[in-house]
């Protein structure tokens, strides 16, 4: 089935370009040129996924990535934006982008990063028979993308669940910050790594007992990190 993506971008030379590029790989485009109506567009349910542009008139960019993420149905969001300093990079994926393109981008470079996205989007629904893991108190619900930890739900970012969902489906696996970047972050995040460490900061500190001591994200010194096993899996109980 084809896949419709939605542009929210205000300037239309771009929104054009990006219009055209995207069809060509055969799928659907809804172009939308300020905030209000692209949020009412975004909301109606019928999108695979958003290019959404930082600067917008009216309702901008960072308020509907938010109202976006607000809403109950999971939608992906590549993010545009004129600035191209790291901090606003980092901003971006902290409010919720799956990931984020600086202008002036090439053309092939925002449809592998769509391509990207979506794959990783069709890959987590591909799990459905295992939509909720339990790890000893931990709970994560892939579907609602919901973390409870005992009786208490924890809040996490969207990329803390990414990072969360994506090593307790591999519980025991060792992955560098680069592969961790790769694979939750997309392609094209190479010299980011930090990224990678102060999520996973964050997400100690949001589920771990003793954040100083973690027992559920562990460290792999000069590796990386990886998601500690069941217990008793590999060291038969005790
Ligand atoms: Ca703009």
């Amino acid at each position: 089935m084809s896949k419709k993506i939605l542009v929210i971008e205000d300037e239309r030379e771009i929104a054009r370009l990006v219009e055209i590029h995207l069809r060509d790989q055969g799928w659907e485009v809804t172009v939308r040129n300020d905030g209000a109506s692209g949020l009412a567009a975004a909301s109606s349910g019928r999108f695979d996924l958003v290019v959404l542009d930082l600067m917008l008139p009216g309702v901008d960019g960072l308020e509907v990535c938010r109202r976006i993420r607000a809403a109950s149905d999971y939608l992906p969001i590549l993010m545009l934006t004129a600035r191209s300093s790291e901090l606003d990079r980092v901003l971006g994926l902290e409010i919720g982008a799956d990931d984020y393109l600086t202008k002036p981008f090439s053309v092939r470079e925002l449809v592998a990063r769509v391509k990207a996205i979506l794959r990783r989007e069709e890959a987590l629904s591909d799990r459905a028979p295992e939509s909720r893991l339990e790890l000893g108190e931990l709970t994560v619900d892939m579907d609602r993308r919901q973390v409870t930890k005992g009786e208490q739900e924890i809040e996490l970012t969207a990329k803390e669940f990414d990072l969360l969902a994506f090593f307790a489906a591999h519980p025991g696996r060792v992955y560098s910050r680069a592969e961790l970047l790769d694979h939750v972050w997309g392609y094209g995040h190479g010299g980011y790594e930090h990224t990678v460490n102060s999520h996973i900061n964050r997400l100690r500190a949001k589920i771990e007992d003793d954040p100083g001591k973690p027992e559920l994200v562990l460290t792999v010194w000069g590796v990386g990190y990886k998601f500690a096993e069941p217990a008793g899996a590999d060291e038969g109980g005790s």
